[in-house]
């Protein structure tokens, strides 16, 4: 009876989901933080149409 076998998000190795990998479903801690530091990265992402506040639009308080 062998483990299953996960792919590493990461970089696609095949890894055995066993005692032996400690940072399943990754292979290695490296490619953990890789995954993680990418997530981060997309959550702090800045869209680039971000509306700027324009001189155009009067609201209608001021009316
Ligand atoms: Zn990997």
């Amino acid at each position: 009876m062998s483990p299953p076998r996960v792919k590493c998000p990461t970089c696609g190795r095949q890894i055995e989901w066993s005692e032996q990998a400690p940072f399943r479903p990754f292979c290695s801690e490296r490619c953990k933080l890789i995954d993680l530091g990418a997530w981060l990265s997309e959550q702090r992402a800045i869209p680039g149409d971000t509306p700027a506040p324009s001189g155009d639009e009067i609201p209608p308080e001021e009316r």
